[in-house]
C-alpha cells in the first residue's frame, strides 16, 4: 500500500474511494489543496464506462476504454493510489477496512459508483448478461460471436433461429445505443463474414416495458429514435415486462415466450451495495442520501457523491446518473474539502445540466441541449466529439478515432474475436 510520505504524513489524508467520473475528478480537484490524496479502486483502471457498448460490440477492444490510474497520477505530487476493495466504513475510527489491510483516512469522498438491479429477477442475473463492467462487456461480444458460429453449424432451424435472436431489454441510451450497435455489427459486417447464413433468421429485438424510449427526452426524438431502429433492423416492443430467462427463452408477465440464446439487461441501475452499509437513509435506487453539501449526516468528514449519492434538484427530481453530476459533485465535494480547512462555510451543490446526447448507430443520435433539440448526423457528430474529449489519455483518444474512421469507412470491426475469458 502507498502511504503518505514523511513530508506528507502531517497533511489532512483525503480518502477518495472509487476512480471513476466523480472519484478522479476530485483526487483531481485536490491537487493544489494541503492534503495528501490517496486513491483506493478495487481495479487498477478508470474506465469510460459510455463506451462499453462498443467493446460488447466489436467496435473497440477493452484496453482502448480503460487507463491505469497510476499512470493518470503520474503528475500529481500529492497523490498516490493503493489497489483495493473497500468492505467497510468504520465512521468511529475513521477507517477503511478491505481485505488487504485497514486504510485510515481524515476526510473520505465515496465514488464507487453502481451496479445492475435486475430488481431481483434471479433467472435474468444468471442467464442475461449486464453491461457494467470490462468483464462484461467482452463477455457479451465473445457469446455474440460465439452464437454466429455456432448458428453457421446447426441444422435445426429452430434452434438456429433461437441463436440469431439478440434480445436487449430497456430502452434508456444503454439499451437504444447496444441494439443499434448489434444491428449494425450483424448486417454491416458479420454477413460478410457468414456468407452462408440466412440474415432473415437474424433477430435484434429491443424490449421496454413503458410506451418510450429514452424517456428523459423529449417524445419528438424519443419516436425518432425508434424510428430509426427500425430502419436499422431493430425490432422495439413496447409494454414488454420480462418475467424470467432461462438462457435460451424469454417469458414475458402475460405468459408469452420468445426463444433467444440472448439477452443483455440494461433496464436498471442501483446504488454499489457498499452504501447500504453506511447506516445512512437510502433513496431511490438505494443511493444514499445527501446534504446538499454532499455529506454524510453525521458524518461532516464524509462525502458521498456520483451514482452512489441521492440528492433531489430543485424540482424535487432525483439528480440523473450520469457522468456529469459525478464530476460537477467532485468539484463541489473537493471544495468543501478545503473549505473545511480554510473554517470556511461550505457550498451546496447545484447540477448544470449540460443537456443530453444518445447515438443510435452510424450517422445517427438524438440531442436536447440548452433546450435545443436536434438528431440525425449532427447529434451523431456531437456526440463523437463530446465522448471522445471526455475519454482520458491521448492514447486511447487517438486509437478510438481511427478505429472508428476505419470502421466508418470500411464497414468493419476489427475487435471480433473470441478470447478466453
Ligand atoms: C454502459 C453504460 C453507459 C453509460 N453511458 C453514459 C453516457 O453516455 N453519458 C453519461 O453521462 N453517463 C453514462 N453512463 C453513466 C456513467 O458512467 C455513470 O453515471 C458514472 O460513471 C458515475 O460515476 P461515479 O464516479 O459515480 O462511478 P463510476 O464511474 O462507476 O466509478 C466507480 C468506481 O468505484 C470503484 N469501486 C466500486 N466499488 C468499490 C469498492 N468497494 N472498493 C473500491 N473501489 C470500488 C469501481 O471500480 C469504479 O472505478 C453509462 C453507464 C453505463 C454502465
Amino acid at each position: 500500500m502507498d502511504l503518505p510520505s514523511e513530508n506528507t504524513q502531517k497533511l489532512p489524508h483525503v480518502v477518495v474511494v472509487g476512480a471513476g467520473f466523480g472519484g478522479l475528478r476530485a483526487a483531481r480537484a485536490l491537487a493544489k489543496a494541503p492534503v495528501h490524496v490517496t486513491i483506493v479502486d478495487k481495479n487498477n483502471y478508470h474506465l469510460f464506462q459510455p463506451f462499453l457498448y462498443l467493446v460488447a460490440t466489436a467496435g473497440l477492444s477493452a484496453t482502448d476504454i480503460a487507463h491505469p490510474v497510476r499512470k493518470i497520477l503520474q503528475g500529481q505530487q500529492n497523490a498516490s493510489f493503493t489497489l483495493a476493495e473497500v468492505q467497510e466504513v468504520d465512521f468511529e475510527n475513521k477507517r477503511l477496512h478491505t481485505p488487504n489491510g485497514e486504510v485510515p483516512y481524515d476526510y473520505l469522498v465515496l465514488a464507487v459508483g453502481g451496479t445492475t438491479n435486475y430488481f431481483g429477477n434471479q433467472s435474468v442475473a444468471q442467464n442475461g448478461f449486464g453491461l457494467k463492467d470490462l468483464d462484461e462487456a467482452t463477455a457479451i461480444r465473445n457469446h455474440i460471436l460465439k452464437m454466429f458460429e455456432l448458428a453457421n453449424q446447426e441444422t435445426d432451424p429452430e434452434v438456429r433461429r433461437a441463436m440469431l435472436t439478440f434480445v436487449i431489454v430497456g430502452g434508456g441510451p444503454t439499451g437504444v445505443e447496444c441494439a443499434g450497435a448489434i444491428s449494425e455489427l450483424n448486417r454491416l459486417v458479420l454477413t460478410k463474414d457468414y456468407r452462408h447464413l440466412d440474415f432473415n433468421d437474424v433477430r435484434v429485438i429491443l424490449l421496454e416495458a413503458a410506451d418510450r424510449l429514452l424517456a428523459h427526452l423529449p417524445a419528438g426524438l424519443s419516436e425518432n429514435t425508434a424510428a430509426v431502429l427500425q430502419q436499422k433492423h431493430v425490432e422495439v416492443q413496447f409494454g414488454a415486462t420480462v418475467q424470467g430467462y432461462d438462457g435460451k427463452q424469454v417469458t414475458f408477465q402475460d405468459g408469452k415466450t420468445l426463444p433467444a440464446c440472448t439477452l443483455i439487461w440494461a433496464a436498471g441501475v442501483n446504488a454499489n451495495p457498499l452504501v447500504s452499509t453506511l447506516g445512512a437513509d437510502l433513496g431511490r435506487q438505494r443511493r444514499v442520501k445527501v446534504l446538499p453539501t454532499l455529506q454524510l449526516p453525521n458524518h461532516p468528514e464524509v462525502f458521498v457523491i456520483g451514482d452512489a449519492a441521492y440528492l433531489e434538484d430543485g424540482q424535487g427530481h432525483p439528480l440523473p446518473m450520469v457522468a456529469p453530476v459525478a464530476m460537477q459533485q467532485a468539484e463541489t465535494a473537493a471544495g468543501n474539502i478545503r473549505r473545511i480547512l480554510r473554517g470556511e462555510a461550505l457550498n451546496s451543490f447545484v447540477y448544470k445540466d449540460p443537456g443530453s446526447l444518445a447515438t443510435i448507430g452510424r450517422n445517427q443520435a438524438v440531442a436536447s441541449i440548452s433546450g435545443i433539440q436536434f438528431k440525425g448526423f449532427l447529434a451523431w457528430a456531437v456526440w463523437l466529439v463530446v465522448h471522445i474529449m471526455q475519454l482520458i489519455g491521448f492514447r486511447n483518444r487517438l486509437v478510438v478515432l481511427i478505429n472508428w474512421a476505419w470502421d466508418y469507412i470500411f464497414y468493419d470491426r476489427f475487435n471480433r474475436l473470441i478470447t478466453p475469458e
